[in-house]
């Protein structure tokens, strides 16, 4: 996989998106969900670029900002495989209100993360690092200027 990406305008990020869902899709399942972390500034495209994700993955729904909602669940409509080791759900979370991982936690976090059919991607991922599993892949979004965003991938515990 790449390390760093420039993109020039949203819908490149959400192409970006696209094609990172397709590539997870061909992932064999693992022992627990998949997750994707998404941080970095505030307009940085964390949202857009999961709009594209999702569509990637055949999700009919609309993905907002969540402003009151912290998490969202969304079928999973499309798959490289049609047996039962396919991915079903995709959990969108937002954790740009939460002041403690306990918050997440709380909400039943453990067991969605330990179900190998999800697919998880966590907005604000930073905020609850300490519970993170150590092989969530962190996406990082740096505003560039007005269009440009350089996004780059790393593993949780991997260097900034
Ligand atoms: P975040 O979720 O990181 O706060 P959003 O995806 O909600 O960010 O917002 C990004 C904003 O920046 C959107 O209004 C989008 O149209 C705009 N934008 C401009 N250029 C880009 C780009 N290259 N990638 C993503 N978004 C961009
Ligand atoms: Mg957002």
């Amino acid at each position: 996989m790449k390390k760093q990406y420039l993109t020039t305008g949203p819908t490149q990020t959400k192409k970006l998106g696209e094609k990172l869902a397709k590539e997870t899709l061909k992932r064999p399942l693992k022992k627990q969900a998949f997750i994707l972390g998404l941080e970095g500034d505030l307009g940085g495209g964390k949202t857009t670029f999961l709009q594209g994700f999702a569509k990637g993955l055949g999700v009919k729904e609309k993905i907002l900002s969540p402003t009151f909602v912290i998490f969202r669940k969304f079928k999973i409509r499309v798959n490289s495989c049609s047996n039962s080791r396919k991915f079903a759900n995709l959990y969108h979370i937002d954790c740009y209100r939460i002041e403690k991982p306990k918050e997440i936690s709380d909400l039943g976090f453990k067991e969605i993360i330990q179900n190998p059919k999800n697919i998880v991607v966590i907005e604000w991922a930073d905020k609850i690092r300490k519970i993170l599993p150590e092989d969530t892949i962190i996406l990082k979004f740096h505003f560039v200027n007005k269009n440009k965003r350089e996004i780059m991938i790393r593993l949780k515990d991997g260097e900034v």
